[in-house]
């Protein structure tokens, strides 16, 4: 034991020991042995911060043995580099009697360099005077080195992340976005602030379990195609997008000892729109084509429909002629005769519907509405350009796909649009436009089919879905369009009804309402 250890064990033991007043009492000593054996640096000092003691542990961080620093100031552990404020800021606590923490590069005996996190209490004599400091400090240096390592990832990740050329956003558990980057801010302002997130989710539908029990990690879904659709002229936007879980342990005190994790959803979005815009003008050209034929062989098996059911009303009148004979006379040979002509025009009548084209059998498919209305508006641009219409397109951003058949829906969206566009070709009317609509109604989608032409009166809105009932001019038209629609939405499991427009609209106008069921 050294000389000057009395000294300090004196200071030490200056200090109240007893806890509970009667119950248990400190040894004196055990101040003093405490602060000897402490694994933290430990000094104290004189109010100019002459050193008075110091205990192994800062021998061991400095270099110093008690022998060297006892008398020498602390100001011989500066490495000169700590800046003259943080010393400012030091002294004006520490002498206002009040505990100062902080950190400083300090040097040690052999000249190497630690960073130290200092805290100095001062402590004062009855009276209040200051009479000592206490100085507790460890090495920083490798929680330092740590801390940087992890800012320096935080920076290279959030750099690597906002210079991405995709669309990225990390998901909480209750799809919130919690991290993003420029290309997602980017899509949100092109969207008019709409969350893009939402949306990708929607698009991706039941292609994931959104909130699984334990979520596994790896892959949610992997390029999963989304279609945006956006409000007015802008064209669709299409996006390759995949969902990886993100495990991050929590970093609470609780979960200390029994690790929690939550799980994130890093969602990755690039876009393929050039690329689909070339496979679209290929699809269109196609599409187009199918059309043209379906077309062709709608006319065919409205004609021969037309043909049968002109046939049908003579045929049963020759019917009731050959029973009324049969019933006068037995071996009436006008009734025989009118019985032979009944027999070939039925035959006739056979053949002539066999001829009618059935629908081809096509396989059923996923479809997505959107893509299918839209298609439909390419198709009829020119007839829309040279009829003066303007159209309102107001898709809802992303739908659900429907299970069915895309041709037949392709048919019957097609059907409608000329409908629309017929009615508002009439000589002479002003009016002009026609509103496309789609959004989900809870397990439905709705489409929504307007125009500004003359409308449909009330009393036959129902009327005009039966075969061949038209209100244009007969000839031109056999009315047999809204059947077949009819027929369409019905092999969807949907609905079709025609309304008329909410009053206060400029035209009288129609609205078709298509509610077709996204699962069946
Ligand atoms: P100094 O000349 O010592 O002082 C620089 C500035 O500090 C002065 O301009 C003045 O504004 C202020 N200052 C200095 N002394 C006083 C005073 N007595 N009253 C009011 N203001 C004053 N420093 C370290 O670098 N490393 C340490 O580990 C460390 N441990 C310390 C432990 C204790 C208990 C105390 C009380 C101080 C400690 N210091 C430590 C601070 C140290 O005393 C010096 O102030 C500091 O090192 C700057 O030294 P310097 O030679 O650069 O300047």
């Amino acid at each position: 034991m050294d000389e000057k250890k009395p000294e300090a064990k004196q200071l030490l033991q200056s200090t109240p020991a007893r806890c509970q007043p009667g119950e248990a009492v400190l040894d004196d000593h055990v101040f003093f042995h405490a602060v000897e054996q402490a694994d933290i640096a430990i000094s104290i000092t004189d109010p100019q911060a002459n050193i008075l003691y110091v205990n192994p542990s800062f021998s061991r961080v400095t270099g110093y043995t008690s022998e060297e620093a006892v008398g020498c100031n602390e100001s011989m552990l500066s490495n000169k580099t700590t800046p003259p404020e943080v010393y400012k800021s030091l002294w004006r606590n520490i002498s206002r009697g009040q505990a100062w923490t902080g950190r400083l590069v300090n040097r040690r005996k052999n000249g190497t360099r630690y960073l130290a996190e200092l805290t100095i209490t001062p402590v004062a004599d009855d009276n209040g005077i200051i009479v000592n400091y206490l100085g507790l400090h460890r090495d920083l240096t490798d929680m330092h080195r740590l801390e940087c390592k992890v800012r320096n990832q935080m920076s290279l990740i959030e750099s690597v992340v906002d210079g991405a050329p995709m669309v990225l956003a990390l998901l909480d558990e209750n799809d919130r976005v919690v991290l993003d980057n420029q290309e997602y801010k980017k899509l949100q302002s092109d969207l008019n602030m709409e969350e893009p997130a939402p949306l990708f989710l929607n698009g991706i539908g039941s292609g994931f379990d959104r909130h699984p029990g334990a979520r596994p990690s790896g892959h949610a879904f992997l390029d999963q195609e989304v279609r945006i659709d956006r409000k007015g002229s802008g064209g669709p936007r299409w996006f390759s997008c995949s969902g990886v879980w993100v495990k991050v342990d929590d970093d609470h005190a609780d979960a200390f000892f029994e690790a929690t994790a939550t799980t994130y959803l890093l969602l990755v979005a690039k876009e393929t729109t050039s690329l689909r815009a070339q496979q679209e003008k290929a699809r269109m050209a196609a599409l187009q084509a199918l059309v043209a034929e379906e077309e062709r062989i709608n006319a065919l098996r409205e004609s021969l429909s037309a043909a049968v059911y002109q046939l049908e009303g003579p045929l049963n009148m020759i019917s009731s002629a050959v029973g009324m004979l049969s019933r006068r006379s037995k071996d009436d040979p006008m009734a025989d005769a009118l019985a032979e002509a009944l027999k070939n025009g039925e035959e006739a009548l056979e053949k002539l519907r066999g001829m009618i084209p059935r629908p081809s059998a096509a396989a059923s498919a996923s479809a997505n509405i959107n893509e299918l209305l839209r298609s439909v508006l390419d198709i009829s641009t020119p007839r829309l350009l040279k009829a003066g219409i303007r159209v309102a397109w107001k898709p809802q951003a992303t739908l659900p796909p429907v299970n069915g058949y895309p041709n037949s829906l392709m048919t019957l969206f097609k059907s409608l649009v000329d409908n629309a566009v017929d009615a508002m070709s009439t000589r002479g009317w002003r009016e002009r436009e026609l509103i496309l609509s789609t959004r989900s109604v809870g397990t439905d989608i709705e489409v929504r089919i307007e125009d500004s032409g003359p409308g449909i009166p009330a009393d036959l809105q129902l009327k005009v879905f039966e075969p061949f009932f038209t209100t244009k001019q007969q000839g031109s038209h056999m009315g047999t369009g809204l059947a077949i629609a009819q027929q369409i939405v019905m092999d969807h499991g949907g609905t079709i009804t025609i309304e008329s427009p909410p009053a206060g609209h400029a035209a009288p106008g129609c609205v078709v309402h298509v509610l077709l069921p996204v699962t069946r």
